[in-house]
Protein backbone atom coordinates (compact mmCIF):
# COMPACT_ATOMS: atom_id res chain seq x y z
CA UNK A 1 0.00 0.00 0.00
CA UNK A 2 0.85 3.70 -0.54
CA UNK A 3 1.88 6.08 2.34
CA UNK A 4 2.33 9.05 2.81
CA UNK A 5 6.04 10.79 4.61
CA UNK A 6 7.04 14.13 5.13
CA UNK A 7 9.63 14.35 2.60
CA UNK A 8 11.56 17.76 3.78
CA UNK A 9 10.38 20.65 5.80
CA UNK A 10 9.05 23.80 3.84
CA UNK A 11 9.87 27.24 4.27
CA UNK A 12 7.39 28.94 2.81
CA UNK A 13 4.74 27.04 0.13
CA UNK A 14 4.75 23.44 0.14
CA UNK A 15 5.69 21.85 -2.78
CA UNK A 16 6.62 18.13 -4.45
CA UNK A 17 9.77 18.00 -2.27
CA UNK A 18 7.59 18.46 1.02
CA UNK A 19 5.27 14.76 0.21
CA UNK A 20 6.97 11.17 -0.38
CA UNK A 21 4.48 8.71 -1.33
CA UNK A 22 6.23 5.19 0.14
CA UNK A 23 5.28 1.92 -0.44
CA UNK A 24 5.32 0.17 2.76
CA UNK A 25 3.53 -3.23 4.42
CA UNK A 26 -0.40 -3.66 5.54
CA UNK A 27 0.29 -4.91 9.12
CA UNK A 28 -1.96 -7.74 10.50
CA UNK A 29 -3.61 -6.91 13.79
CA UNK A 30 -3.04 -8.61 16.87
CA UNK A 31 -5.16 -8.87 20.13
CA UNK A 32 -6.92 -5.64 20.90
CA UNK A 33 -6.33 -4.39 17.25
CA UNK A 34 -8.00 -3.69 13.93
CA UNK A 35 -6.73 -3.35 10.17
CA UNK A 36 -9.58 -0.33 8.86
CA UNK A 37 -9.23 1.03 5.07
CA UNK A 38 -9.38 4.66 4.89
CA UNK A 39 -12.72 6.29 3.06
CA UNK A 40 -12.16 9.49 4.11
CA UNK A 41 -8.76 11.34 4.84
CA UNK A 42 -9.42 15.17 6.51
CA UNK A 43 -6.95 17.88 4.67
CA UNK A 44 -6.61 20.71 7.53
CA UNK A 45 -5.15 24.08 7.67
CA UNK A 46 -3.51 23.44 11.19
CA UNK A 47 -1.24 20.74 9.27
CA UNK A 48 0.90 23.39 7.93
CA UNK A 49 2.05 24.82 11.63
CA UNK A 50 2.95 20.70 11.84
CA UNK A 51 5.04 20.03 8.65
CA UNK A 52 7.70 22.76 10.71
CA UNK A 53 9.48 22.46 13.48
CA UNK A 54 8.60 25.65 15.59
CA UNK A 55 7.09 24.54 19.05
CA UNK A 56 3.42 24.48 18.97
CA UNK A 57 0.29 23.30 20.90
CA UNK A 58 0.59 19.50 18.47
CA UNK A 59 3.77 17.60 18.13
CA UNK A 60 5.57 18.73 14.73
CA UNK A 61 5.32 15.53 12.12
CA UNK A 62 9.29 14.01 11.71
CA UNK A 63 10.75 13.98 8.17
CA UNK A 64 10.95 10.71 6.91
CA UNK A 65 7.83 9.61 8.83
CA UNK A 66 3.77 9.39 7.62
CA UNK A 67 1.42 12.28 8.14
CA UNK A 68 -1.17 12.08 9.73
CA UNK A 69 -4.65 13.43 10.51
CA UNK A 70 -8.26 12.91 10.70
CA UNK A 71 -9.17 10.12 8.93
CA UNK A 72 -12.91 8.01 8.49
CA UNK A 73 -12.49 4.38 8.18
CA UNK A 74 -14.07 0.90 7.54
CA UNK A 75 -12.68 -1.67 10.13
CA UNK A 76 -12.12 -4.36 7.77
CA UNK A 77 -10.21 -7.27 10.08
CA UNK A 78 -10.54 -7.16 13.64
CA UNK A 79 -9.14 -9.04 16.94
CA UNK A 80 -10.79 -6.88 19.37
CA UNK A 81 -14.08 -7.30 21.09
CA UNK A 82 -15.43 -3.96 20.73
CA UNK A 83 -15.04 -3.43 16.37
CA UNK A 84 -16.72 -5.87 14.19
CA UNK A 85 -15.63 -5.76 10.53
CA UNK A 86 -18.03 -3.38 8.71
CA UNK A 87 -17.83 -0.85 11.68
CA UNK A 88 -16.60 2.64 10.54
CA UNK A 89 -14.27 4.68 12.79
CA UNK A 90 -12.70 7.54 13.28
CA UNK A 91 -9.19 8.79 14.74
CA UNK A 92 -5.61 10.61 13.81
CA UNK A 93 -4.41 7.78 11.61
CA UNK A 94 -1.83 7.98 8.89
CA UNK A 95 -2.32 9.31 5.33
CA UNK A 96 -2.43 5.41 4.02
CA UNK A 97 -5.04 2.68 2.50
CA UNK A 98 -5.28 0.95 5.58
CA UNK A 99 -3.96 1.36 9.26
CA UNK A 100 -3.78 -0.99 12.27
CA UNK A 101 -3.94 0.51 15.10
CA UNK A 102 -5.30 -0.75 18.82
CA UNK A 103 -9.31 -0.61 18.60
CA UNK A 104 -9.16 2.27 21.32
CA UNK A 105 -7.12 4.64 19.15
CA UNK A 106 -10.04 5.26 17.33
CA UNK A 107 -14.00 5.77 17.86
CA UNK A 108 -17.10 4.32 16.23
CA UNK A 109 -19.14 6.50 14.40
CA UNK A 110 -23.06 6.52 15.06
CA UNK A 111 -24.05 8.06 11.61
CA UNK A 112 -28.35 8.12 11.78
CA UNK A 113 -28.31 8.27 8.22
CA UNK A 114 -25.42 11.10 7.61
CA UNK A 115 -22.46 10.44 5.65
CA UNK A 116 -19.08 9.14 7.49
CA UNK A 117 -17.73 12.25 5.49
CA UNK A 118 -19.45 14.75 7.82
CA UNK A 119 -16.98 13.16 10.93
CA UNK A 120 -14.29 15.15 9.43
CA UNK A 121 -16.16 18.45 8.62
CA UNK A 122 -19.56 19.48 9.91
CA UNK A 123 -19.96 17.16 12.66
CA UNK A 124 -16.52 17.01 13.63
CA UNK A 125 -13.68 19.11 14.23
CA UNK A 126 -14.32 21.53 12.16
CA UNK A 127 -18.06 22.51 13.14
CA UNK A 128 -17.21 21.78 16.93
CA UNK A 129 -14.63 24.92 16.38
CA UNK A 130 -16.92 27.03 14.87
CA UNK A 131 -19.95 25.91 17.64
CA UNK A 132 -17.50 27.21 20.50
CA UNK A 133 -15.75 30.07 18.67
CA UNK A 134 -18.78 31.36 17.85
CA UNK A 135 -20.96 30.58 20.79
CA UNK A 136 -18.52 30.53 23.70
CA UNK A 137 -16.56 33.81 22.34
CA UNK A 138 -18.24 35.18 20.18
CA UNK A 139 -21.63 35.17 21.67
CA UNK A 140 -23.46 37.21 19.00
CA UNK A 141 -26.74 38.82 20.49
CA UNK A 142 -29.80 39.44 18.49
CA UNK A 143 -29.40 42.51 16.06
CA UNK A 144 -25.78 42.56 16.44
CA UNK A 145 -23.20 42.19 13.43
CA UNK A 146 -20.86 39.40 13.09
CA UNK A 147 -18.24 39.05 10.30
CA UNK A 148 -16.81 35.83 9.62
CA UNK A 149 -13.87 35.72 7.28
CA UNK A 150 -12.69 32.56 5.77
CA UNK A 151 -16.58 32.51 5.22
CA UNK A 152 -16.83 29.66 2.84
CA UNK A 153 -14.94 27.35 4.54
CA UNK A 154 -15.42 24.52 6.56
CA UNK A 155 -15.51 26.57 10.12
CA UNK A 156 -16.74 29.83 8.47
CA UNK A 157 -19.42 28.30 6.81
CA UNK A 158 -20.87 26.52 9.93
CA UNK A 159 -19.70 29.91 11.97
CA UNK A 160 -21.91 32.45 9.69
CA UNK A 161 -24.94 29.67 10.08
CA UNK A 162 -24.81 29.27 13.81
CA UNK A 163 -24.54 33.35 14.39
CA UNK A 164 -27.61 33.62 12.20
CA UNK A 165 -29.58 31.11 14.58
CA UNK A 166 -28.99 34.21 17.60
CA UNK A 167 -30.77 36.74 15.61
CA UNK A 168 -27.49 38.09 14.69
CA UNK A 169 -26.64 40.45 10.99
CA UNK A 170 -24.18 38.15 9.48
CA UNK A 171 -21.25 39.58 6.94
CA UNK A 172 -19.09 36.55 5.24
CA UNK A 173 -15.93 37.76 3.61
CA UNK A 174 -14.61 35.59 1.11
CA UNK A 175 -12.35 35.13 -1.80
CA UNK A 176 -14.53 34.79 -5.09
CA UNK A 177 -17.93 35.52 -6.69
CA UNK A 178 -18.74 31.71 -6.69
CA UNK A 179 -18.22 31.34 -2.70
CA UNK A 180 -20.51 34.97 -2.85
CA UNK A 181 -23.17 33.27 -4.10
CA UNK A 182 -23.00 30.15 -1.67
CA UNK A 183 -22.68 32.40 1.65
CA UNK A 184 -26.04 34.13 0.55
CA UNK A 185 -27.48 30.61 0.22
CA UNK A 186 -26.54 29.52 3.51
CA UNK A 187 -28.81 32.88 4.43
CA UNK A 188 -25.78 35.04 4.98
CA UNK A 189 -26.90 39.01 5.04
CA UNK A 190 -23.65 39.95 2.79
CA UNK A 191 -20.89 38.55 1.39
CA UNK A 192 -17.88 40.54 0.62
CA UNK A 193 -15.01 39.44 -1.90
CA UNK A 194 -11.39 40.14 -0.53
CA UNK A 195 -9.95 40.20 -3.57
CA UNK A 196 -11.91 43.42 -5.44
CA UNK A 197 -10.39 46.35 -4.87
CA UNK A 198 -13.37 47.45 -3.38
CA UNK A 199 -12.97 45.38 -0.49
CA UNK A 200 -12.61 47.71 2.33
CA UNK A 201 -15.37 50.38 1.05
CA UNK A 202 -17.54 47.12 0.60
CA UNK A 203 -17.23 45.74 3.93
CA UNK A 204 -17.50 49.09 5.87
CA UNK A 205 -21.30 49.11 3.28
CA UNK A 206 -21.86 45.79 4.73
CA UNK A 207 -21.50 46.96 8.30
CA UNK A 208 -23.49 50.14 8.68
CA UNK A 209 -23.52 49.73 12.26
CA UNK A 210 -19.68 48.62 12.64
CA UNK A 211 -18.97 44.97 13.74
CA UNK A 212 -19.64 43.35 17.00
CA UNK A 213 -18.03 40.19 16.79
CA UNK A 214 -15.12 38.95 14.15
CA UNK A 215 -14.66 35.46 13.86
CA UNK A 216 -11.14 34.96 12.66
CA UNK A 217 -10.21 32.93 10.11
CA UNK A 218 -7.24 34.44 8.23
CA UNK A 219 -5.51 37.43 9.58
CA UNK A 220 -3.15 39.55 7.65
CA UNK A 221 -4.20 42.33 5.13
CA UNK A 222 -7.93 41.07 5.14
CA UNK A 223 -8.35 41.54 9.00
CA UNK A 224 -6.80 45.10 8.85
CA UNK A 225 -9.59 46.23 7.36
CA UNK A 226 -11.83 44.94 10.36
CA UNK A 227 -10.84 46.19 12.99
CA UNK A 228 -11.34 49.96 12.45
CA UNK A 229 -15.37 48.88 11.89
CA UNK A 230 -14.52 47.14 15.38
CA UNK A 231 -17.52 48.24 18.26
CA UNK A 232 -16.60 49.40 21.55
CA UNK A 233 -16.56 46.00 23.05
CA UNK A 234 -16.46 43.58 20.45
CA UNK A 235 -15.53 39.98 20.77
CA UNK A 236 -12.83 38.49 18.63
CA UNK A 237 -12.65 34.88 17.98
CA UNK A 238 -9.37 34.01 17.08
CA UNK A 239 -9.57 31.05 15.48
CA UNK A 240 -6.96 30.93 12.90
CA UNK A 241 -4.86 33.02 10.62
CA UNK A 242 -4.29 31.03 7.50
CA UNK A 243 -2.74 33.92 5.05
CA UNK A 244 0.31 33.69 7.63
CA UNK A 245 0.90 29.82 7.10
CA UNK A 246 2.78 29.80 4.23
CA UNK A 247 4.78 32.69 4.87
CA UNK A 248 8.53 32.36 5.10
CA UNK A 249 10.72 32.41 8.36
CA UNK A 250 10.94 35.99 9.95
CA UNK A 251 7.85 36.92 8.27
CA UNK A 252 5.48 35.31 10.69
CA UNK A 253 4.72 38.24 12.53
CA UNK A 254 1.59 39.47 12.19
CA UNK A 255 0.21 40.60 15.54
CA UNK A 256 1.69 43.68 16.33
CA UNK A 257 -0.45 46.03 14.63
CA UNK A 258 -4.09 45.62 16.32
CA UNK A 259 -2.93 45.87 20.16
CA UNK A 260 -3.38 50.07 20.01
CA UNK A 261 -7.02 49.52 19.04
CA UNK A 262 -7.92 46.83 21.14
CA UNK A 263 -7.24 48.94 24.09
CA UNK A 264 -9.02 51.86 22.68
CA UNK A 265 -11.97 50.21 22.36
CA UNK A 266 -11.78 47.90 25.01
CA UNK A 267 -11.93 44.75 22.31
CA UNK A 268 -12.16 41.13 23.79
CA UNK A 269 -10.00 39.47 21.60
CA UNK A 270 -9.50 35.83 22.53
CA UNK A 271 -7.57 32.68 20.84
CA UNK A 272 -8.98 29.12 21.48
CA UNK A 273 -8.27 25.74 20.34
CA UNK A 274 -11.52 24.11 19.84
CA UNK A 275 -9.86 21.24 22.37
CA UNK A 276 -10.20 23.45 24.92
CA UNK A 277 -13.93 22.93 24.84
CA UNK A 278 -13.50 19.00 25.35
CA UNK A 279 -15.64 18.47 28.26
CA UNK A 280 -18.93 20.22 26.51
CA UNK A 281 -18.19 18.14 23.42
CA UNK A 282 -21.03 16.06 23.66
CA UNK A 283 -23.69 18.57 24.18
CA UNK A 284 -22.33 20.65 21.15
CA UNK A 285 -22.28 17.39 19.30
CA UNK A 286 -25.68 16.78 19.84
CA UNK A 287 -27.08 20.15 19.13
CA UNK A 288 -25.31 20.19 16.06
CA UNK A 289 -26.40 16.79 14.92
CA UNK A 290 -30.00 17.70 15.32
CA UNK A 291 -29.85 20.88 13.04
CA UNK A 292 -28.31 19.09 10.44
CA UNK A 293 -30.43 16.54 10.28
CA UNK A 294 -33.29 18.77 10.23
CA UNK A 295 -31.82 20.31 7.69
CA UNK A 296 -31.58 24.04 9.40
CA UNK A 297 -27.91 23.64 9.22
CA UNK A 298 -26.38 23.64 5.81
CA UNK A 299 -23.05 22.27 4.81
CA UNK A 300 -21.00 21.68 1.29
CA UNK A 301 -17.78 19.53 1.13
CA UNK A 302 -15.18 19.16 -1.68
CA UNK A 303 -14.39 15.70 -2.32
CA UNK A 304 -11.13 15.09 -4.45
CA UNK A 305 -10.57 10.83 -5.18
CA UNK A 306 -7.49 9.06 -4.26
CA UNK A 307 -4.47 9.02 -2.20
CA UNK A 308 -2.34 10.45 -5.03
CA UNK A 309 -4.66 13.84 -5.15
CA UNK A 310 -3.65 14.28 -1.23
CA UNK A 311 -0.60 16.85 -1.24
CA UNK A 312 -2.76 18.50 -4.01
CA UNK A 313 -5.99 18.72 -1.60
CA UNK A 314 -4.00 20.18 1.04
CA UNK A 315 -2.82 22.99 -1.00
CA UNK A 316 -5.94 23.52 -2.50
CA UNK A 317 -6.60 24.75 1.16
CA UNK A 318 -4.14 28.09 0.41
CA UNK A 319 -5.23 28.62 -2.69
CA UNK A 320 -8.67 28.45 -1.56
CA UNK A 321 -10.00 26.09 -4.06
CA UNK A 322 -12.43 24.33 -1.21
CA UNK A 323 -16.07 24.84 -0.76
CA UNK A 324 -16.50 23.56 2.59
CA UNK A 325 -14.73 20.78 4.16
CA UNK A 326 -11.80 19.70 2.03
CA UNK A 327 -12.05 15.96 1.89
CA UNK A 328 -10.11 13.29 -0.18
CA UNK A 329 -12.07 9.80 -0.54
CA UNK A 330 -9.55 7.34 -1.00
CA UNK A 331 -11.73 4.19 -1.32
CA UNK A 332 -15.49 3.20 -1.10
CA UNK A 333 -17.18 1.38 1.21
P1 LIG B 1 -11.23 26.27 5.06
O1 LIG B 1 -12.19 25.21 4.64
O2 LIG B 1 -11.77 27.61 5.45
O3 LIG B 1 -10.15 26.41 3.90
C1 LIG B 1 -9.26 27.45 3.89
C2 LIG B 1 -9.85 28.69 3.18
O4 LIG B 1 -9.11 29.82 3.61
C3 LIG B 1 -9.67 28.67 1.68
O5 LIG B 1 -10.70 27.99 1.00
C4 LIG B 1 -9.60 30.15 1.33
O6 LIG B 1 -10.88 30.65 0.95
C5 LIG B 1 -9.16 30.83 2.63
N1 LIG B 1 -7.81 31.40 2.46
C6 LIG B 1 -6.69 30.75 2.10
N2 LIG B 1 -5.64 31.61 2.05
C7 LIG B 1 -6.14 32.83 2.40
C8 LIG B 1 -5.55 34.13 2.53
N3 LIG B 1 -4.25 34.34 2.30
N4 LIG B 1 -6.35 35.16 2.91
C9 LIG B 1 -7.66 34.97 3.14
N5 LIG B 1 -8.28 33.77 3.02
C10 LIG B 1 -7.51 32.71 2.67
O7 LIG B 1 -10.36 25.74 6.28
P2 LIG B 1 -10.90 25.41 7.75
O8 LIG B 1 -12.32 25.82 7.85
O9 LIG B 1 -10.52 24.03 8.09
O10 LIG B 1 -10.03 26.39 8.67
C11 LIG B 1 -10.31 27.79 8.73
C12 LIG B 1 -9.43 28.43 9.79
O11 LIG B 1 -9.75 27.88 11.06
C13 LIG B 1 -7.94 28.22 9.58
O12 LIG B 1 -7.26 29.40 9.95
C14 LIG B 1 -7.63 27.10 10.56
O13 LIG B 1 -6.28 27.10 10.94
C15 LIG B 1 -8.56 27.45 11.70
N6 LIG B 1 -8.90 26.35 12.62
C16 LIG B 1 -8.68 26.54 13.95
C17 LIG B 1 -9.04 25.59 14.88
C18 LIG B 1 -8.86 25.87 16.33
O14 LIG B 1 -9.04 24.97 17.15
N7 LIG B 1 -8.52 27.09 16.69
C19 LIG B 1 -9.61 24.30 14.44
C20 LIG B 1 -9.87 24.22 13.01
C21 LIG B 1 -9.50 25.21 12.13
P3 LIG B 1 -11.03 32.00 0.04
O15 LIG B 1 -11.28 31.51 -1.34
O16 LIG B 1 -12.20 32.67 0.66
O17 LIG B 1 -9.74 32.73 0.14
Amino acid sequence: QQQIQLKSRPDGWPTTETFDFKEVEIEEPKQGEVSVKTLYLSVDPYMRGRMSDAKSYVEPFEVGKPLNGGIVAEVVKSESDQLAVGDVVTGALDWQEYNTVSAESVRKLNLHGASPSTALGVLGMPGLTAYFGMYHIGEPQKGETVVVSGAAGAVGSIAGQLAKRKGARVVGIVGSKEKEDYIKSLGFDEAVNYKDESFASALKEACPDGIDVYFENVGGDVSDQVWPLLNTFARVPVCGAISAYNLEQGEQDIGARVQGFLVKSRVKMQGFLVGDFRDHYRDAYAELSGIVQSGELTFEETIHQGLDKVPDAFLGLFKGENIGKQLVQVSES
